[in-house]
């Protein structure tokens, strides 16, 4: 008896399943739709379209892991190089159980805008692994680090590809890959990531450098609108690399930042979060729930707090069209990458809100990545005022650059920042021509 005999009738005969009602948009939907607003601006054709809307090069493979207790699992883990035509791949590492391909291939494009506004010489990359990392011990997140280093070992490299810290991640993680690299290779080879410890050769400033951006990001869109920063309110979402640092730079200068959130929760005070006591909290206990400094609070509804500021600074995806009409705050400082849905910023525009994009305020962390690769290519360390003046004098720069460019032409920050990005990388493409 054949297979397809064998089958069961109702398998052989049921009807084909309902399609289900319009499935919600991904974060790879986000990044293609706001790229093709943006060649729908500068007019480029349906070729340069879907060439750019298209990685260059993407790696899947297995990672085995051996616990510790004898026995096996096994990841995925991907490397997506979204565009290589001004210089070499750039883009952080995320270790979290929900990574997917489509997930990296839309975080490796804004990685590609990121480079080219900030004006880096880099093209965008990104990597992720399907593991909850505060399930494994360090002894395991090694493991799988020096695994997962090895399969995609044949396109990373200082001249190739060179992966950063991102969510899950950290410098520790880089150290490993960084070894990992260099005894597989037979000499060291400190520029194969950034955002590595400062005694491997990591920049001064490089561990703080999203989040300094992001204030420094903040500040400029609070003065842009006529708000004073001394007693603005502001609530951050995410209370990891990004979020923490944020909401400390924002309260030292004087912002009240009432309300913080991380994958567990939230909590809120309306006279402002003391850090000092909340960081000690969540160095015991891993989470912001619990402290006894504020109230809980609902993590969704962090984002609809009636804050001058809001900065998301977890994941993707959280302002969308189901909840964009209820965020009060009147401006967005985009420290995640791709937490606004494109329906969710035509909300914000009618209702006037001012949003600053992912490719502009978050964009630090890769800029003082871009000065530890040219510190460590010359063997020369800058001191931490120097790494911060730079940082500071750059992302004014290209912020008064994105507002006088959607000012000019009357487009949003993230339109204007995506078209002079897309636009830059179109250039370098052109005049490199195709091979063959
Ligand atoms: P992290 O792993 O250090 O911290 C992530 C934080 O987000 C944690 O506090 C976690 O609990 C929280 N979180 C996760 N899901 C959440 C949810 N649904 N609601 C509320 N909180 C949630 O990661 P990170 O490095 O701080 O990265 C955060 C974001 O910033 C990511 O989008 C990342 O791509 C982006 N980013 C990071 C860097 C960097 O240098 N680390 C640079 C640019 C952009």
């Amino acid at each position: 008896m054949s297979l397809l005999e064998a089958a069961p009738r109702t398998l052989l005969t049921a009807p084909p399943a309902t399609p289900l009602a319009t499935p919600l948009a991904t974060p790879l939907d986000d990044a293609r739709s706001q790229l093709a607003s943006a060649i729908n601006v500068l007019g480029y054709g349906a070729g340069l379209q879907s060439l750019l809307s298209t990685p260059r090069r993407e790696m899947t493979v297995a990672v085995p892991l051996r616990r510790d207790d004898g026995s096996t699992s096994l990841f995925t883990g991907y490397r997506v190089q979204h565009n290589l035509s001004r210089g070499p791949a750039k883009g952080g590492l995320r270790y979290s159980p929900g990574v997917t391909l489509d997930e990296v291939r839309a975080l490796a494009m804004w990685m590609t805008w990121k480079c080219a506004l900030i004006d880096v010489p880099f093209g965008g990359a990104k990597g992720g692994v399907t593991i909850d990392p505060r399930q494994f011990s360090q002894a395991e997140l090694e493991r799988v680090t020096r695994r997962y280093t090895s399969e995609i070992l044949p396109i990373i490299g200082p001249e190739k590809d060179i992966p950063a810290p991102d969510m899950g991640t950290d410098e520790r993680t880089m150290a490993w890959i960084m070894d990992t690299y260099s005894v597989n290779v037979g000499y060291t080879v400190p520029g194969i990531v950034t955002g590595k410890p400062i005694s491997l050769g990591g920049s001064h400033g490089r561990a703080s450098a999203t989040s300094r951006g992001v204030t420094h990001i903040a500040l400029a869109a609070l003065r842009h609108r006529g708000i004073s920063q001394h007693g603005a309110t502001a609530a951050v979402q995410g209370f990891g690399k990004v979020g923490h640092d944020a909401a400390v730079f924002l309260t030292d200068a004087g912002i009240r930042v009432v309300a913080v959130s991380d994958q567990y929760g939230a909590v809120y005070n309306r006279n402002g979060l003391d850090f000092t006591r909340l960081s000690a909290w969540v160095a015991a206990t891993g989470r912001v729930v619990g402290y006894d400094g504020a109230e809980p609070l609902d993590g969704d509804a962090l984002l609809e707090l009636p804050v001058d500021l809001l900065v998301p600074a977890a994941v993707e995806g959280v302002l969308h069209e189901g909840n964009a009409a209820r965020v009060s705050a009147r401006i967005i400082v985009e420290g995640a990458n791709g937490p606004t849905s494109p329906a969710a910023d035509r909300i914000f525009a009618e209702n006037g809100q001012l949003v600053v994009p992912d490719i502009l305020a978050n964009a630090g962390g890769v800029l003082v990545s871009y000065f530890e690769w040219v510190q460590g290519n010359q063997a020369y360390w800058w001191n931490a005022d120097e790494v911060e003046h730079k940082l500071e004098e750059r992302m004014l720069g290209a912020w008064q650059q994105v507002v006088e460019y959607a000012a000019a032409r009357d487009l949003s920050l993230r339109a204007a920042a995506t078209v002079l990005a897309v636009e830059r990388v179109a250039e370098a493409h052109l005049l490199r021509g195709l091979y063959p």
